[in-house]
């Protein structure tokens, strides 16, 4: 596409990789429901494709628009977030290497790192990244990579990107960026110094709740090709249908996070006035620790809001208590739900280092009517702490 056309973000989340079909002109490129591609002679493919695994054209549309969006050389779409991580971990480490993970890194991630790398050699240690000093003191020689959440899962902590990337590369490391929570509209982390952007597309990105798939972008386009031979050797694609519909969210997901932000700092303002609750974990909110830093590399602070009642069972009694915003696992997606981490996403976590607060309680704020959520949750705290 012609660069000097199209550079805003939601014209290259609505075009890259887009262009309308060659032989029919559909505007939408069409779900390529194929395992294998007819050759016209040995060995003579007609547009790249010979197998599915290997590449498909719905694949390619979706990993150029990611690429695009996030500012990288190259994007490949994963059949999950934890697919794109292991991915990832297996082309980039060895037996023996060291990763430095943060301190309150996303369950899941924190799952594969101790139960199915660490097993394979890989060593990791949970540092709060927050913490420069504690990430500089944590660096070993075979550290391979300081992976990265910021705003973090589920605590909503900040971690300063450009701050980490220097780190990361004066020891010779790579800085890995998830950036499920904030999503490329709000934070670009390749921009800040970063290799590597991991994405759960099943949250924002994908945003209607009704997908699962990951991703991987990276800066240069020499890992980018080291990453797409793993995609293909592992096997761990996303399929046609799946990239699909991940594409046709991400064209509308600078609206829905404009709204979704809008709705989250509503829901934490309301929330700070509520002497029922003990504290808000918001990066939007001046008394935020990390207010500062995320005000300097994201557009705006996301639409996930942490809450502490003070005792676990208020904070249970606060989640089965709503009726908007549903009780679930999961988050990014149009509709509002609220879930308990110490009991749900989080429970692997338990008598970990991770483990989270059990009075805590977290929320994806969707984008709802505004006033309509105000109302579900004061009256579901008013209810959980009668
Ligand atoms: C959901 C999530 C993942 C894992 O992605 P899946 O698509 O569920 O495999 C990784 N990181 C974060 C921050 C997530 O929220």
């Amino acid at each position: 596409m012609d660069k000097d056309v199209h550079q805003g973000f939601e014209t290259l989340a609505i075009h890259a990789g887009q262009e309308p079909d060659l032989t029919t002109g559909a505007v939408v490129p069409p779900i390529h429901q194929t395992s294998t591609y007819k050759q016209d002679g040995v060995g003579l493919l007609r547009a790249g494709y010979e197998y599915s695994r290997a590449g498909n054209p719905t694949r390619t549309a979706l990993e150029v628009c990611l690429a695009e969006v996030e500012g990288g050389a190259r994007g490949l779409a994963f059949a999950s977030g934890l697919a794109a991580e292991d991915t990832l971990l297996r082309a980039l480490c060895r037996p023996g290497d060291h990763v430095i993970i943060p301190g309150d890194a996303y369950g899941g991630t924190y799952r594969l790192f101790t139960k199915v790398a660490e097993p394979w050699g890989l060593v990791q240690d949970p540092v709060p990244l927050g913490d420069l000093d504690a990430v500089r003191a944590a660096v070993r020689p075979e550290t391979k990579i300081i992976w990265v959440e910021t705003p973090t899962n589920p605590l909503l902590g900040i971690a300063d990107l450009a701050a980490l990337a220097s780190v990361a590369h004066e020891a010779g490391a790579l800085l890995v960026v998830d950036n499920t929570f904030a999503s490329p509209y709000l934070q670009r982390p390749l921009t800040l110094g970063a290799d590597v952007v991991m994405h759960s597309t099943t949250k924002y990105i994908g945003g209607h709740s009704d997908t699962v798939g990951g991703a991987l972008v990276t800066a240069s386009a020499e890992l980018g090709e080291r990453l797409a031979y793993y995609q293909n050797a592992m096997g761990g694609v996303a399929g046609p249908f799946d990239c699909w519909l991940t594409l046709r969210g991400l064209k509308t997901l600078g609206v829905r996070m404009d709204r979704h932000c809008a709705n989250a700092t509503a829901v934490a303002d309301m929330l700070s006035g509520r002497e029922e609750v003990r504290s808000v974990l918001y990066p939007g909110l001046p008394e935020h620790p990390g207010h500062g830093i995320a005000a300097k590399q994201m557009k705006a602070f996301g639409g996930m809001v942490s809450f502490r009642m003070g005792s676990e069972e208020e904070a249970v009694r606060v989640c089965e208590s709503t009726k908007l915003f549903i009780l679930g696992e999961s988050l990014g997606g149009v509709e509002s739900l609220i879930e308990h981490p110490g009991r749900m996403t989080h429970a692997s976590a338990k008598g970990s280092p991770l483990e989270v607060p059990g009075d805590l309680v977290r929320l994806s704020v969707g984008i709802e009517d505004v006033d309509d959520l105000l109302r579900d949750l004061e009256r579901a705290i008013t209810a959980a702490t009668r």
